[in-house]
């Protein structure tokens, strides 16, 4: 791994490699990282469908611990992306890292994506987040980091030992070890009184609640556990940094890094001088700082159930940058923002709770083709595209509760893989963030299969042919009793009791939705103030 030919973050530092996966700064799988070479190499590799020795690759370990604990388990079943697997397949013979099939080519990748991870990534979040809210072993302060300290760790193992082995394999993705950023790099955004607290501590107890550093956003009491919490922030905020670095100019002969995620990001609610819903810095704002920057005018569409209040504010009045926000909004759900706006830059598309796959995928897909439609046709194109995405949504999750969205892990992915396919079509480099989630296994599931669907721009229908079975690995009895990739239908339980008459309602929250997109539309077509889009001169 070279790090000297690394994209450029001046004063950013390396974090060290994963054991478990061989990473590569440049992201092209073969431990080199010189882009002098790199194109002149993709030319030669696109057009071959087997990896080289030295090409990214796992070692897929699984612990003897969690495999005495499977004794008395199904079986579970691990043959990711073959042709012949389907759902309910009952081929119990292979593990995760031996049973990839030869797979066909029918063209060579040309769109690949880089995903910010290593097992040492993973590991610093985890600790971090255990250290910062384990009151017993460092700091009395209550935090609710650790509320993602087991989804961070389940989704590595995941991903380590069964999604990214076949991706990598088929060449359609390169895992790259993240790098953390500087206080430098969070002064773009952060304010300096602000860092100097979340660093050093407030200058009196004021400060604590001028700045939102209470309850979900606690500050840690002991310079110890500041010195975690602060790590942690430049791990999150540099891993985003490190994707945009990575991203390319997409290409119609030459393999490009066209895609970049980062699921420990999108943490989209913190303000400059402010912290908010368990997000103290806002990588999001940061990054698409770089993405504006690096490729031009670029849209931020956020499905995570809460409204992006964060970075909406960072780019009221910017114009090189569209907001768009599919959230639920209603009266006492928090952060309480994200009403149609009527501003430009701002879309705001507010949906009521209960809203299934079917009834996301119909706002949100033919809504984002007339936002960009539009946007072309009056305005300047957007040169990139930046999506965060939630694991908040899901039917059931902890922290929303039953008020909450009823989607599954195939909504959201869906999502993910139209965004993916909308970028390719459109030529748009495309950074993929996190987000909320408070059900680590389901996070996890959510973030897995999104990451198979980020790969559809290089290669279409790679995530319909994910087994719906989790093979053996490390965490396998955390996934019980469905031991599936996906979460469950929603239209059971609470929500199914009264599907037809709250269904219908829903439905209807649903419309006005749409109903918001269409005025937003319109008012740009007709040359008002409202909408979305800018003149170039604004
Ligand atoms: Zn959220």
């Amino acid at each position: 791994m070279s790090t000297s030919s690394s994209p450029s973050l001046p004063g950013i530092k390396e974090e060290s490699a994963s054991k478990r996966i061989k990473l590569d700064d440049d992201g092209d799988g073969d431990g080199n990282g010189d882009p002098a070479q790199e194109e002149k190499k993709e030319e030669t590799t696109s057009s071959s469908s087997t990896p080289s020795s030295s090409s990214a690759t796992t070692t897929a370990t699984t612990t003897t611990s969690s495999s005495e604990s499977l004794m008395n388990l199904p079986k579970p079943v691990s043959a990711p992306f073959s042709s012949t697997s389907s759902t309910n397949t009952t081929n119990t013979t292979a593990t995760a890292s031996t049973a990839i099939p030869p797979t066909p080519r029918p063209s060579p990748v040309l769109n690949r994506c880089v995903i910010m991870f290593s097992s040492s990534y993973v590991r610093s979040l985890t600790f971090l987040g255990n250290r910062l809210g384990d009151g017993s072993r460092t700091d009395p302060t209550p935090n609710r980091l650790t509320i993602h300290g087991d989804r961070d760790i389940l989704l590595s193992s995941l991903l380590t030992e069964y999604l990214l082995p076949p991706l990598q394999k088929m060449g359609l993705i390169v895992p790259v070890s993240p790098k953390m950023c500087s206080i430098n790099h969070m002064l773009k955004f952060h304010t300096l009184p602000y860092l100097n607290i979340l660093q050093n501590g407030p200058s009196s107890p004021s400060d604590l609640e001028t700045y939102n550093l209470i309850d979900d956003c606690a500050l840690p009491t002991t310079s110890e556990g500041r010195s975690h919490l602060f790590r942690y922030l430049q791990s999150v905020v540099g891993a985003s940094l490190h994707a945009v670095a990575m991203l390319q100019p997409y290409s119609s002969n030459v393999k490009r890094t066209t895609c970049a995620v980062n699921w420990g990001g999108g943490r989209h609610h913190a303000k400059a001088n402010m912290a908010g819903g368990f997000c103290y810095v806002n990588d999001a704002v940061l990054a698409l700082q770089g993405m504006r920057q690096k490729f031009g005018k670029t849209i931020y569409v956020d499905i995570d159930i809460h409204h992006c209040d964060g970075v909406e504010d960072a780019f009221l009045h910017d114009s090189k940058v569209v907001t768009v926000s599919f959230h639920k909004y209603d009266l006492g759900f928090f952060p309480g923002t994200g009403p149609p706006t009527g501003k430009k830059g701002v879309v705001n598309v507010p949906l009521p709770g209960g809203v299934t796959d079917d009834m996301f995928k119909s706002v949100f897909e033919d809504g984002l083709e007339k936002i960009i439609h539009a946007n072309c046709e009056h305005s300047q194109p957007f040169k990139a595209f930046v999506l965060a995405v939630g694991a908040d949504g899901l039917y059931g999750d902890p922290i929303v509760g039953k008020d909450g969205w009823s989607l599954t892990t195939r909504g959201l992915a869906d999502s993910v893989r139209f965004v993916s396919l909308l970028c390719k079509r459109l030529h748009l480099p495309l950074l993929i963030l996190g987000g909320g989630g408070y059900s680590d296994v389901n996070a996890a599931r959510t973030f897995g299969v999104c990451t198979v669907a980020a790969c559809e721009a290089g290669r279409e229908g790679v995530l319909s042919r994910l087994p719906d079975r989790i093979p053996d690995h490390e965490f396998f009895p955390r996934y019980g009793p469905t031991f599936s990739i996906h979460t469950e239908e929603t239209t059971k339980g609470d929500y199914g009791s009264e599907v037809g008459r709250r269904g219908r309602k829903v439905w209807a929250g649903v419309e006005d939705a749409k109903a918001v997109i269409e005025i937003a539309v319109q008012s740009v077509k007709g040359g008002n103030q409202g909408g979305f889009s800018y003149n170039d001169d604004d």
